[in-house]
């Protein structure tokens, strides 16, 4: 009898064991999928863990349906490093199963199939594969089991897969656009023309159509290449338009066909490297120094230092040995501007992963990166980039790695892409680069307790120098009356005096819409999200009320809900109000906004940001989105409105975060020529995380934020896990967190705080508690997340209990 231990793509703990013949056994491989039936009706693609020849004893194993891959499709690399971020963040392997691999490749029972947009040469399919794709013509979606009924058998993985292959069908998913598969149309001579003598006579038929016999000789021109010939091509080649080509096709002299690119695919590669400058020569030489011994070198690098040069060197080096490279950035990071940037110099061997790329482009890279493909030797990536098939990495970069959106919140694993990429290079036995011009406090003091290597960079590439900040005092300018609307006259006679240089602005405010609070004047009343614990944002475009945590959304009423007077009135601002003001005081100047609703959409960055380089743009207003490692070459003011916002919540990063905020957006002044402005606006001048900003002051800042963290403990001495229960009934999650309270006192006492409701306490219409626990430096971590794993297990046989949902967050942020 032989057996194999699979994961299940769900959030359960334990692997399964199925039971498969002795052939199976010899063929299958550990990381190949294989299709299994579980519970009464479910099917997944399961991935093989372990094959053996002991039956389990617990229960009775089932056949699997069938195998699904002929080569492994996750090596055994992964595999480790699932099994790390499994124990380290406390959740199932099939958790990360699930997150890692493109949803293509977890079909299950309950999956739904579509039909491509475009239509794709049938000729490639094969029987059962037409029959489905014709089906798809009649009806718009399938699930698996109406395709088992229409080939009228159970094993239909095999010929989903294929489809998905050959672009003709797609899976849906809702957060991703609709995949449009690239086809590039060829142009061939039909078969009737195969001869030469069926050629001249051809050419002699088409002598009085001109231009049809010019685009026929330019085929044969191009055909001496021996290559396809593109439609677009030709239809250049000899200066026609596609109609010419359409209507030799009409007469059955060409036809077309398609032939499936690859959607990312760049040219070129021919740029040198740039000559780093003596700073830069420095600094990479230190790092790698710092590689001998150490595994994990920090670069803390100053914006506008030339970080991204001192990379592609170290990229490089490593690409000369044969070695693949991650290079990890904030997904608003990228953008054509980083991409294009790598590109010049690396042409076809990068390949690029995030999240608004569709399932079938993500499918692509994963292939390409498993079989080690020429073009897949540097992935430049997202959070989730850390999970793809790397086979021999040499080096991971992970840039701007202070960035909170490494942390995934949502669903699990919750993991930290630096943390994880760490980890992923140990595994590897690859150096990994962390660059910052504001590095974590983690970071920075794990460089400081020497267990990293560190390098800094202090000189802005040519010289220029950092820019010049100022703060302005609101409270004065307005008791002064010195104030139009939410700029001070400071503020606007920097902004005037950087247009009429026709240079641009970049205004920060961290919020969007138009005012976060609508308020009653008569009773003081403000609409609330009827889903959430939280006012209404109203945006004025749309003349709607919004709920930022939901989406929730209504016309904005005429009159208070609550005493019926037309007393409404708002409060706050946000970047739409900023936008309107800016269009006011600047008629005659382009005002462009930056925010989460106006960058929806695959492209939606791509175009703002595009439109500012080519400085159709010359204000910008937005959210944090610009602080992330933009390179503007014409910005010589930037503009933040409002830094209180930024100091004052809640939270033990708050400062810490403000400071690497405001001086990231800083960074994208004066980046090329001369020295530039930044001007803050402020209520609280004195505030210390603003003097630290206004002097750049990385270092003062550490210091007095460690001092804090040791004094409250907090990270980077001690580490925290948070746990988070929610339930549409309050008092259900009130009972349990009290419960879970207690049991987790009577372990760790004192280091657990809690239970408290969040800032917003409920959400889609789930209360929301906390608990969090802190572990003390010396504290062991494996035992601890043990205990609480044993506590979470018998929350969890409370049958009162067991609708809560139990969220797990280990380094919450
Ligand atoms: P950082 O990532 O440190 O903020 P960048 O790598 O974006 O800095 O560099 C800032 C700008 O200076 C970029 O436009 C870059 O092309 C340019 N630059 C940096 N180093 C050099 C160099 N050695 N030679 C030419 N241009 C450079
Ligand atoms: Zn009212
Ligand atoms: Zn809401």
């Amino acid at each position: 009898m032989h057996f194999i231990d699979v994961i299940l793509p769900i959030p359960i703990q334990k692997t399964f064991t199925y039971s498969v013949t002795e052939d199976e056994a010899n063929f299958l491989k550990k990381g190949m999928r294989v299709a299994v039936s579980f519970g009464k009706t479910k099917m997944y693609s399961a991935l093989v863990l372990n094959i053996h020849q002991n039956a389990p004893t617990l229960y009775e194993a089932k056949e699997i349906h069938q195998i699904l891959d002929e080569q492994p499709l996750v090596n055994e690399l992964q595999i480790k490093h699932w099994q790390w971020i499994s124990k380290y963040y406390m959740c199932s392997l099939g958790d990360v199963y699930r997150a890692s691999l493109p949803s293509a490749f977890l079909l299950e029972s309950e999956t739904v199939i579509y039909k491509n947009e475009a239509d794709i040469d049938t000729s490639i399919l094969l029987d059962d594969e037409f029959l489905i794709y014709e089906a798809l013509h009649h009806q718009s979606q399938l699930t698996i089991h109406q395709v088992a009924d229409i080939l009228g058998k159970k094993k239909v993985m095999p010929t989903i897969n294929e489809l998905i292959k050959k672009s003709a069908i797609t899976i849906h998913e809702e957060i991703y656009e609709q995949y449009k598969p690239k086809l590039v149309k060829y142009v061939r001579l039909h078969q009737n023309y195969t001869s030469d003598a069926s050629l001249n006579s051809l050419l002699e038929e088409l002598s009085r159509a001109k231009k049809q016999r010019e685009a026929v000789l330019a085929f044969f021109q191009l055909s001496t290449s021996k290559k396809p010939i593109k439609a677009k091509d030709l239809e250049e080649k000899a200066s026609v338009s596609s109609s010419i080509l359409k209507s030799l096709v009409d007469k059955n002299i060409f036809e077309f066909y398609h032939i499936k690119t690859d959607r990312i695919h760049f040219e070129g590669g021919t740029n040198d490297l740039k000559n780093l400058n003596e700073f830069q020569e420095v600094a990479l030489a230190e790092i790698k120094e710092a590689f001998k011994e150490k595994e994990v070198t920090l670069l803390h690098g100053i914006t506008s230092s030339g970080k991204t040069e001192v990379y592609t060197k170290l990229i490089q080096e490593v690409l000369d040995e044969g070695k693949q490279v991650l290079f990890l950035l904030p997904e608003i990071a990228l953008t054509t501007q980083i991409i294009t940037r790598l590109e010049v110099y690396f042409g076809n061997q990068i390949s690029v992963f995030h999240s608004k790329y569709s399932m079938n482009e993500r499918v692509e890279v994963w292939n390409n990166v498993l079989d080690n493909k020429p073009k897949a030797q540097i992935i430049l990536g997202a959070r989730s980039s850390v999970f793809l098939p790397f086979s021999n990495l040499g080096l991971i970069v992970v840039d701007e790695e202070h960035e909170t959106s490494y942390k995934q919140f949502e669903p699990s694993p919750r993991y930290n892409a630096r943390d994880s990429a760490i980890v992923l290079a140990n595994i590897h036995k690859a150096k990994i680069l962390l660059g910052s011009a504001t590095p974590s406090l983690e970071s920075y003091y794990n460089a400081a307790q020497k267990k990293y290597g560190f390098v800094e960079l202090n000189r802005r590439h040519g010289n220029v120098q950092l820019p010049k900040i100022e703060l302005i005092d609101v409270k004065e300018k307005q008791r002064k009356k010195e104030m139009k609307g939410h700029f001070s006259d400071r503020m606007l006679k920097l902004i005037q005096e950087a247009l009429d240089e026709k240079e641009q602005v970049i205004l920060f405010q961290n919020r969007r819409g138009y005012s976060p609070v609508v308020e009653c004047k008569t009773c003081g009343v403000s609409p609330e999200c009827p889903n959430c614990d939280v006012t209404l944002t109203f945006h004025k475009f749309k003349h709607e009320l919004r709920c930022h945590y939901c989406n929730y959304q209504r016309a904005m009423p005429n009159s208070c809900g609550a005493c019926g007077s037309n007393t409404l009135d708002t409060k706050g601002f946000g970047t739409e109000q900023i936008e309107l003001e800016l269009k006011d005081l600047f008629p005659d100047f382009k005002i462009g906004r930056m925010d989460l609703d106006t960058t929806r959409g695959k492209h939606g960055y791509q175009k703002i940001i595009g439109a500012f380089e080519a400085r159709e743009i010359d204000v910008l207003v937005g959210t944090q989105m610009l602080s992330k490692g933009l390179d503007f070459d014409n910005v010589s003011l930037v503009g933040i409105l409002n830094a209180d916002t930024m100091l004052n919540f809640p939270d033990f990063r708050a400062h810490e975060r403000g400071y690497q905020m405001m001086v990231q957006v800083s960074g994208r002044a004066g980046r090329s020529k001369k020295q530039g402005n930044v001007a803050i606006q402020t209520y609280n001048p004195f505030h210390k995380i603003l003097q630290q900003v206004s002097t750049t002051n990385y270092t003062e800042m550490y210091k007095e934020q460690l001092q804090e963290r040791w004094q409250y403990k907090y990270p980077p001495y001690f580490r925290l896990i948070k746990i988070t229960l929610k339930h549409r009934d309050y008092n259900k999650v009130d009972i349990g967190v009290n419960w879970l309270f207690k049991a987790l006192y009577s372990s760790f006492g004192e280091n657990v705080l809690g239970p408290t409701a969040p800032a917003v306490s409920r959400i889609r219409n789930q209360y929301i508690k906390n608990i969090v626990i802190k572990i003390p430096p010396k504290q062991n971590l494996a035992n601890t997340k043990n205990q609480i794993t044993k506590i979470r297990n018998t929350f969890e046989a409370v049958k009162d209990f067991r609708p809560i949902r139990f969220i797990i967050d280990v380094d919450a942020y």
